[in-house]
């Protein structure tokens, strides 16, 4: 009975609160979602081999969001372990989500296919079969992840050069690292209005090439025409970032860097390529991840201990 009373107490107080301070609860509500908590983690698939986190980092302000992804490719670490140093990033406007582990079974035995082959193949498999590949969940939710985001980012590793033009076996156009890769410069949408991941991929490759001295590993955009009828690239159709640009109509990049050097330097340039996304994209920042290799060199060897990234 007298918790009764006190909870009939509580309510009558409350409702004279609002009724004598009308301003008070829409200010209360005010202050909740300027304070709404700037970061969450999730995670999906609990207790299985697919098993992933993804951060979700808001600033206070308004902003686009940009999405990053590590490791589809679960022998690529520079990838995954890039995407990690972000989850402590703070910012002030806009959002930013990672998924810097997606598949969790390829990254765990260190091999390019999880557990439903190439991850970066199945987002276009048909209605009928996909509930087939165990993958698909994995997918599904990165679709869903995408579907909140306007700039989508998946971060790989490959060895050699990309170029746009043969220099040699380890340069040429069938290679894929330290290039930005775009399906298409221009997207035309059904109303007209036209998407244009090249020069995003254009401008992030400029920003990420001032903090590159070394001209050798300076960042290219990398075309793969991917719906063209002569396209060198028809696998790419189904990738993640065909999927985001084709069916959900984000720009979208796979940025690659080259295997042609140690770890830390190949996640110091990945850094320095997300680094310039988000400055491209207008998401600011005070505590972005370091670029300099020793700094990182230092990080992997600490992480042995304690995990960092
Ligand atoms: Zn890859």
């Amino acid at each position: 009975m007298a918790n009764h009373r006190r909870i009939k107490n509580i309510v009558l107080f409350c409702v004279f609160t609002v009724f004598l301070f009308p301003s008070i609860p829409p200010l209360l509500f005010a202050e909740e979602a300027v304070s709404a908590p700037a970061y969450q983690q999730k995670i999906y698939f609990p207790k299985t081999r697919q098993q992933l986190t993804v951060h979700f980092i808001s600033g206070l302000e308004k902003g686009p969001t940009l999405l990053v992804f590590g490791g589809i490719h679960g022998d690529e670490r520079a990838g995954y372990l890039t995407a990690g140093r972000f989850t402590h990033v703070k910012i002030k406007n806009g959002s930013l989500i990672l998924a810097p582990r997606l598949n969790a079974a390829a990254i765990k035995k260190g091999t390019r296919q999880g557990l439903g082959g190439d991850m970066n193949r199945l987002f276009d498999l048909p209605e009928k079969t996909r509930h087939r590949n165990p993958d698909t969940k994995v997918v599904d939710l990165s679709k869903s992840l995408i579907q909140r985001a306007d700039y989508v980012i998946n971060l790989h590793q490959a060895y050699d050069f990309y170029a746009d033009r043969w220099i040699s076996r380890q340069r040429n156009p069938s290679k894929w690292g330290q290039s930005n890769v775009i399906d298409t410069p221009t997207y035309t949408l059904r109303n007209g209005d036209k998407l244009e991941p090249g020069r995003f991929a254009q401008k992030v490759a400029r920003r990420s090439n001032d903090r590159i001295k070394n001209r050798d590993y300076q960042f290219l955009v990398n075309n793969t025409e991917t719906s063209g009828q002569k396209s060198r690239h028809m696998e790419q159709r189904g990738s993640l970032t065909y999927y985001a640009l084709t069916k959900q109509h984000k720009i979208a990049l796979a940025i690659e860097a080259t295997k042609n050097c140690s770890l830390p330097e190949a996640i110091a340039f990945l850094t320095i390529a997300v680094n310039a996304a988000l400055e491209e994209a207008g998401i600011q920042s005070d505590n972005l991840p370091s670029e300099d290799f020793l700094m990182i060199s230092r990080e992997i060897k600490e992480g042995n201990s304690k995990p960092k990234i």
